[in-house]
């Protein structure tokens, strides 16, 4: 894939209509998804030298916004792919980049497990044991809600290992590995979200990502930070959505003799979503000069893009069911299932509580 246009185009042609289709099937077309990431669309940020796109940040994240504008599910996959691919990019050696990522943008397809029953927020709980053994690594534990996991041919899975964190990059089809569905989830229906059992999982040393035995944080925020920005991409995408079918429909429908847009408190949503769309794509754009530049604060601008963007996909996706009424309440129009996905936006990659946290942290660690 050469350039964004290109890019852009591809993934209208693949979303352009059947999102609403695939979240009530609750699956996205396997060979659809593969043919995406074979044209490297769902890690677009893979550099050439790997058989990538070589996107920037910023081009990356007006392409996850158009994704997330047409289908919450499929953006869901390419944040999963792409954290996938920047975790090997950043905590691999070579070796492990040159054998990992030409098949992350070559059609396989990748999901990151972190989460575990005891260990939502708070990732120091992880139980998920990792250990070197000879020439091969062990992988024990069980995951939980991992994007993607349906459909994943490669899983980054994050667990204790020595005395800090490992990342083993495990084939979906080892012996030991039992992937079962997540039923009925509110939103991102077609994401493919699975829990993940680990029994004795024996795969070769090589397998074991470089950075293995670092704290948990420089890890953990490692693949966040790009899925902080990937979400918060598609959160800007989802609002654009909303506000065009808010705008359409306030200008065409009349009651009270003129377009509900002629009415105040209606108009007064418009702009809000107007509004919205604004700040979550600004707070995106700067996150991603931010990450173009390699600055030190990209960690940080991410969190804030992600807490900015979630919240006003949030807030967009209910004013525009709430401008659209009885025509927005089907659960398969566009606002209804922005509303859904837009509520899962503030519980992934750090939910809004842990994200001011973050920020709290931030701004106290300035003044000292
Ligand atoms: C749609 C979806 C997709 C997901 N995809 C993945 C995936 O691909 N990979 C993966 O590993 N995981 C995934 N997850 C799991 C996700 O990362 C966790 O749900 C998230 O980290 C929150 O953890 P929890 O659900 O256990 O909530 P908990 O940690 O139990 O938190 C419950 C509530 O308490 C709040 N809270 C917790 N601690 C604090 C605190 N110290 N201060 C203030 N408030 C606090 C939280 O903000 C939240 O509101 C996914 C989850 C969902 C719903």
């Amino acid at each position: 894939m050469e350039t964004l246009a290109d890019a852009l185009a591809a993934v209208t042609a693949a979303a352009g209509t059947d999102a609403s289709a695939w979240d009530r099937a609750g699956r996205i077309p396997e060979a659809l998804v593969r043919e995406l990431s074979r044209g490297g669309l769902l890690c677009a940020q893979v550099p050439a030298e790997y058989g990538g796109p070589g996107f920037s940040s910023r081009d990356n994240g007006e392409l996850t916004a158009h994704t997330g504008s047409l289908c919450g599910s499929l953006r869901s996959l390419q944040t999963s792919q792409g954290m996938a691919a920047w975790t090997v990019q950043r905590l691999g050696r070579p070796a492990q980049r040159e054998e990992f990522l030409p098949k992350l943008a070559g059609g396989a397809l990748a999901a990151v497990a972190m989460s575990e029953p005891a260990a939502g927020s708070d990732l120091s709980g992880m139980r998920t044991g990792i250990r070197s053994d000879g020439d091969t690594v062990v992988v024990d534990g069980a995951k939980i809600w991992v994007t993607g996991a349906a459909y994943a041919d490669l899983l980054v899975v994050f667990g204790t290992y020595e005395r800090g964190t490992g990342v083993a990059v495990v084939p979906g089809g080892t012996p030991g590995v039992t992937v079962e569905p997540v039923g009925n989830p509110l939103g991102c229906r077609a994401a493919g979200h699975a829990d993940v059992r680990f029994e004795n999982v024996r795969l070769p040393a090589s397998h074991l990502l470089a950075a293995s035995g670092a704290p948990l944080p420089m890890l953990v925020t490692t693949a966040l930070s790009y899925g902080r920005l990937s979400v918060a991409w598609g959160c800007a995408g989802l609002v654009r959505a909303c506000r065009i079918a808010a705008v359409r429909h306030a200008s065409g429908r009349v009651q009270f003799g003129e377009p509900l847009a002629g009415h105040q408190l209606v108009a007064r949503h418009l702009a809000e979503l107007v509004t919205a769309e604004h700040l979550a794509t600004l707070a995106c754009a700067h996150a991603s000069t931010r990450w173009d530049e390699g600055s030190p604060d990209q960690a940080v601008a991410a969190v804030l893009a992600k807490q900015i963007a979630a919240r006003q996909a949030a807030d967009g996706a209910a004013r525009a069911v709430q401008v659209l009424a009885s025509a927005g309440a089907h659960d398969d129009h566009v606002v209804a299932r922005a509303y859904r996905d837009a509520k899962l936006m503030e519980i992934i990659e750090g939910s809004t509580e842990i994200c001011q946290l973050l920020l709290a942290e931030h701004a106290l660690a300035a003044l000292r």
